[in-house]
């Protein structure tokens, strides 16, 4: 038995869970799609590998997302793992965009299959970790005790993982229920004839909102900023969709190419400008057929103004279209940043809300939220009378989870501090001065933008594969010289810099988090997957090994 098997035999025994010390080959944080696919490749390798998990279970942002509407904004058939042919022909999504209960189902259901939970220790909570550089040995300390040392470390934490709970005057005295759509309850919550606010209109509230609509007996959404929806067109799915998706996932799974929506095409810098008339039909086609697609709609959408204008001016005229007040139409249309820049909301029924009766839209930007109260929300103009709140705020998104725990590197420079002027990592995998220290989907990769399973899948491929060769050439520490990190945040900078990416205040460049530096975190350029592959090919150029 291992240490950790007995460990968790001895909490079945007690129903208490003793504390671990504990020595292994690597350590994981987190049991989300990334961290379950790095456990199972670590221990493809041979490796003693423990997994650390806050939750109760496996899903990551999946399990703990849970508010009413939670959907993937990615078709279902491509949020799922690659890596299994076998797992590919046995799980069959029931729909299009699957809701959260059914990819928490998967994700679950690729624990068990591959037979992962026994290395998962649950409800467990890191809290720091420190290399060091004697022992060449990380030791990760845990909210339960636990002291585990390991050679190798992958943070697995997840982009979207700490909520923003924002700092609203009053909200502590506020008497009604409370939920954040990033720390929703697993009991159900019931609306019904509640008078409910949501504040928030990303992706989550514009998710949520069109089903708590329908439960409360009055809803009132507090929009600071509003967004850019296109409808997903959610269907079940068919043994032809299911059929035709195959050979595309085969395809990608051998190529090197990274062609989802929100990244920059190579081409789209010497791109056309279509003609007006052009574009708008060619917007109303993927409108037509949903989902996010309008991003993929012309290669120089995300960097020609003249190009997103027009798709801007088309769904500001969808708003107007579905939205019967006047005035609340105008105050759902964005007009100050460009379409796509910030993560484009994909939503069923989410605009026709706004005509039902009982469902009201806030403009802060013109009535500012003065003070939450005992009994709901007062702005500069009324007073909202409210049974429940829901904040649908996001996230400090990308370095939160890895700055709330104390990880500190061989001089005892702490990551928070090196990070203090924005997060910086060689190709978003590795920081110097951190050796052994792997991220998954960390900032200065493309991560965020597109499909998040696969970004996870291509970084834990290639840190299993690093450690495979490292082991063959007798080698055991990684890690990236200071000019390589340098010169590749530079070039995430650049990349970002020649779109329309950074005219947004988006959570991509921390402008979401009330003092943290303005960085465009997410490698938003051409090539991304190819690139990673050749440095390793080359050695892996830009790191030292030894
Ligand atoms: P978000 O996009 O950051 O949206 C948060 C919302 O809360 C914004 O409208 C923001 O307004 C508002 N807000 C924040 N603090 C506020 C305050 N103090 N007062 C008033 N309003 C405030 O967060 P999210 O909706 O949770 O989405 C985050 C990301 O998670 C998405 O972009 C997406 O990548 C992912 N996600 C995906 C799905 C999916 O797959 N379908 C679903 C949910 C989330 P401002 O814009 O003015 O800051």
């Amino acid at each position: 038995m291992t240490k950790l098997e007995q460990a968790t035999a001895a909490d079945r025994r007690h129903g208490a869970r003793p504390s671990v010390v504990a020595e292994y080959d690597a350590v994981v944080v987190g049991a989300g799609f990334g961290g379950v696919y790095a456990i199972h490749r670590l221990r493809q390798l041979g490796l003693n590998v423990i997994g650390l998990e806050a939750g109760a279970d496996v899903g990551g942002t999946w399990y703990w997302n849970r508010y009413p509407g939670a959907r993937c904004d990615v078709p279902s058939l491509f949020y799922s793992y690659t890596w299994s042919p076998e797992l590919r022909q046995e799980w069959r999504w029931t729909e299009k965009y699957a809701a959260q209960p059914e990819i928490l189902r998967y994700a679950q259901h690729v624990a068990d299959r591959f037979d992962l939970r026994s290395l998962i220790r649950f409800e467990t909570r890191v809290t720091s970790a420190e290399w060091d550089e004697a022992s060449q040995r990380w030791t990760v300390r845990t909210d339960r005790g636990d002291r585990i040392t390991a050679a190798y470390c992958v943070m697995a934490t997840g982009n979207l993982s700490v909520p923003n709970k924002p700092d609203l005057p009053g909200l502590d005295r506020f008497r009604g229920a409370i939920y954040h759509t990033g720390q929703w309850p697993h009991d159900e919550v019931s609306f019904s004839k509640l008078r409910v606010a949501v504040i928030g209109t990303g992706s989550s509230g514009v998710q949520a909102i069109p089903l708590i609509a329908k439960a409360a007996s009055r809803l009132t959404v507090f929009q600071r900023t509003p967004n850019y929806s296109v409808p997903a067109r959610n269907a079940p799915l068919s043994d032809a969709d299911v059929a035709a998706a195959e050979p595309v996932i085969a395809k990608y799974r051998e190529s090197l190419e990274t062609p989802e929506f929100g990244r920059v095409p190579s081409n789209a810098f010497e791109a056309p400008v279509p003609e007006k008339q052009v574009q708008w039909a060619r917007y109303q086609q993927l409108w037509d057929q949903g989902g996010g697609g309008i991003l993929t709609a012309f290669p120089n959408i995300l960097t020609s103004e003249a190009v997103n204008d027009v798709a801007c001016e088309f769904v500001r005229d969808k708003i107007r279209g579905i939205v019967k007040d006047k005035a609340t139409a105008d105050a759902l249309s964005p007009k100050d940043y460009p379409l796509g820049v910030k993560r484009i909301c994909i939503d069923t029924d989410y605009f026709a809300t706004y005509n039902l009766p009982h469902v009201e839209l806030v403009d802060l930007r013109e009535e500012p939220l003065k003070t939450v109260t005992e009994t709901g929300v007062e702005t500069a103009t009324r007073s909202f009378a409210l049974d429940a709140l829901v904040l649908a705020t996001g996230y400090d998104a990308m370095t939160g989870a890895l700055a709330a725990m104390d990880i500190r590197g061989g001089d005892g420079t702490s990551l928070k501090d090196a990070w203090a002027d924005g997060p910086s990592t060689y190709l978003g995998l590795m920081v110097s001065g951190f050796p052994n220290l792997f991220v998954v989907t960390g900032p200065g990769s493309p991560s965020v933008i597109g499909n998040v399973i696969h970004a996870c899948e291509n970084h834990v491929e290639w840190i299993t594969a690093c450690l495979d060769t490292m082991r063959t050439k007798g080698l055991t520490r990684i890690e990236p010289e200071r000019d390589a990190e340098r010169s590749w945040m530079a070039h995430v900078a650049d990349a970002a810099s020649r779109t329309l990416y950074p005219k947004a205040n988006s959570w991509y460049q921390g402008a979401n988090i009330a003092g943290k530096p303005r960085v465009f975190m997410p490698y938003v350029g051409q090539g991304y997957r190819h690139r990673i592959a050749q440095i390793a090919q080359r050695d892996y150029e830009g790191f030292v090994m030894r």
